[in-house]
């Protein structure tokens, strides 16, 4: 009979020292005795990159930035992951396992040239099926690659990284299971370090687990659920610190069945939109110039969902400046915008509620805007590739449409435009990536059975906002804007763009929007040109916020779940800086040092502590 193939990844805890990496060797002599055949994937020992990325810094005075030294930068960081395969064979070859270790190198790992972030191309695979069939184990270096066979240069995927070679393994040797093994026990609602009452989840589906894994659950690598996701691979992560016969099964995430494709596509860098969309029946609200002060967002959205009105999309943003329509520069003062969509059938008693609130609130106005439609681009191999959302800026640029919001997940771009464009907003996007509009989005009205509103919270604590004051409003600045950052490789999330106000005595708005920190210093300088060549008013950073999302794909079916949020962080005093959502993600900006209260604070508000 043919024996299955297991791919099994382990951490830098779980072979974080001579007795973990014994333990690691058992385990896999275990399957290995049970009759599977098994490919390890392993990353560095413990804290093992960190460290040399700290040597590296202390050699460059900083981080790597010209060509030459992104190079080195992966020699050095790949080393970690050299001694551990070589100590996990050998603790393998003592249990009397055939084992062999092998680098991206020797199994033929092809990536694209980027260097610290390059994705998987292509795996050779003969020379691993040659030791397989021979019976041995396999341990393979996680997180590096080649950029040819020919040319042998090293490249490295990413921090954390490894999960993504493993996933990628098991689809180039048409594994039964990848597990991935960890920490901790399993996928929970939070991160469990963080909030102890977090729970367990048995199963996730993998475009839940792609928004928390890419805003900010680092449990696992966004790129390995995307290749589980595009290949249907059967994806399990659970504990290597638990007893080998006694341990939980951990959490299963479900994957929906692979599409066909072709046939020579590369392992990451597959078709990057699949879907256009045209969404019609859309209504805007906008609230301008909310005080900024804890409760306002939970007021205004309980409101709504009293009213019994969906929302759609909500974006907040800090007005650096308050801006009276038509007015000149006047004193900052700290208010927000609040601007959200919601179906037009609804909006009139959504407008009620609104202009009730703003009247309450004293805001500069209330807007009511029947005249928008949405389009939208989705595909998971958007991931990681900001290049998709600047094209599709681009793309509306060019159709001379105006942008009025803008929101972002990792897999999906929706802007809301004026009705009478949308038609051409979304014939331009179906050209020029090729697939055709759908001129409806499927809204579920009720939820399925068994869902729940929210699978899981996420804390993100590693990223900065940035915001250029008053750009012109006009089609072409978010994708001139967006195009620079990402011809620089820099990685934008949650952008918002405030409603407008007048600079130089023409339309514009103040955008806003979180980068990764460690692309901050560069995104900056490039906000700085842009500012200048678009005679905005002027550039802010702040290092200093956190980032806490809840996610669940069903989440639009239940309405109220954004003012549960919004209420939950304003009883803990909370302020929101900033909002955003897209179809299964709520998103708001904190100060930092409120990031873990706020976490533990939304945990208990969806009773996720509770089974
Ligand atoms: P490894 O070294 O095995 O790759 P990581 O440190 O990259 O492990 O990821 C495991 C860690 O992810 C856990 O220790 C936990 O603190 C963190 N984590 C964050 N969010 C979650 C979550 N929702 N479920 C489980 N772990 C999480
Ligand atoms: N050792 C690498 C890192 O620390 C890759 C990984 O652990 O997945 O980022
Ligand atoms: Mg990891």
């Amino acid at each position: 009979m043919e024996r299955s193939l297991i791919v099994q990844k382990y951490g830098g805890t779980s072979v974080g020292s001579v007795e973990r990496i014994q333990a690691v060797a058992q385990r896999v002599a275990h399957t290995v005795e049970r009759g599977h055949r098994v490919v390890v994937v392993v990353s560095a020992m413990g804290d093992e990159t960190d460290r040399l990325v700290d040597l590296g810094e202390q050699i460059l005075q900083g981080s790597p930035t010209t060509p030459a030294q992104l190079r080195e930068w992966d020699m050095l960081l790949s080393t970690g992951e050299q001694v551990s395969i070589a100590l996990v064979a050998l603790a393998l070859q003592r249990l009397g396992c055939p084992a062999l270790s092998m680098t991206a190198a020797q199994v033929g790992i092809v990536t694209t040239r980027d260097h610290s972030r390059a994705r998987i191309l292509h795996i050779h695979t003969d020379r691993l099926w040659q030791h397989l069939e021979r019976g041995e184990v396999v341990v393979v270096a996680g997180f590096q690659g080649i950029t040819s066979l020919a040319e042998l240069e090293i490249t490295t995927l990413g921090r954390g990284g490894s999960d993504t070679t493993a996933v990628a393994l098991a689809v180039a040797l048409g594994a039964e299971l990848c597990e991935i093994y960890t920490d901790v026990p399993g996928i929970f609602t939070t991160d469990p370090r963080k909030v102890p009452e977090a729970r367990l989840l048995p199963e996730i589906t993998s475009d839940e687990m792609l928004e928390l894994a890419s805003l900010g659950a680092q449990v696992l690598h966004p790129r390995s659920v995307e290749i589980a996701r595009n290949y249907g691979v059967k994806l399990r992560v659970r504990s290597s610190l638990e007893p080998l016969q006694a341990g939980s099964e951990g959490t299963l995430i479900l994957s929906p069945p692979p599409r066909p494709r072709v046939a020579d596509s590369s392992i990451e860098l597959g078709l990057a939109v699949d879907t256009v969309e045209l969404d019609r029946d859309q209504a805007k609200l906008v609230l301008v110039g909310v005080p900024d002060r804890p409760g306002i967002a939970a007021q205004l959205f309980q409101g709504i969902a009293a009213a019994g009105v969906n929302v759609d999309l909500i974006l907040q943003s800090l007005q650096f400046t308050a801006a009276p329509a038509g007015g000149t520069e006047s004193l900052p003062q700290p208010t927000n915008d609040i601007a959200f969509t919601v179906s037009r059938s609804q909006v009139a008693e959504a407008a009620a509620v609104a202009r009730q609130i703003g009247q309450e609130l004293k805001c500069a106005a209330v807007i009511v805007d029947e005249a928008v439609a949405k389009v939208s681009i989705a595909g998971v191999g958007m991931m990681g590739r900001p290049g998709i959302a600047a094209h599709m800026f681009q793309v509306l640029a060019e159709a001379g449409i105006n942008l009025q919001m803008i929101s972002m997940s990792e897999i999906r771009v929706s802007c809301v435009v004026a009705a009478e464009r949308a038609g051409d907003a979304a014939l331009a996007l179906g050209e020029s990536f090729q697939v055709i509009p759908h001129l409806h989005r499927a809204k579920m009205l009720t939820a399925p059975q068994d869902s729940h509103p929210v699978r899981g919270v996420a804390l993100d604590l590693k990223q900065s906002r940035l915001g250029i004051r008053k750009v012109p409003d006009r089609p072409g600045t978010a994708a001139h804007l967006f195009g620079r950052l990402a011809a620089a490789g820099i990685i934008v999330d949650t952008i918002i763009q405030s409603q407008r106000g007048y600079h130089n005595g023409i339309p514009s708005t103040d955008i806003a929007f979180t980068v990764p920190q460690d692309q901050a210093m560069a995104a900056e300088a490039i906000c700085r040109q842009v500012a200048e060549e678009l005679q905005a008013a002027g550039v802010d950073a702040d290092h200093d916020i956190a980032k806490v999302s809840i996610v669940g794909a069903d989440m639009e079916t239940y309405p109220g779940v954004a003012a549960r949020l919004f209420t939950a962080l304003a009883e803990a005093g909370i302020n929101i800086e900033m909002i955003a959502t897209s179809e299964i993600k709520v998103s708001c900006v904190v100060r930092r040092d409120r990031g873990i209260p706020a976490l533990q604070a939304i945990h208990r508000a969806f009773r996720l502590d509770c089974p």
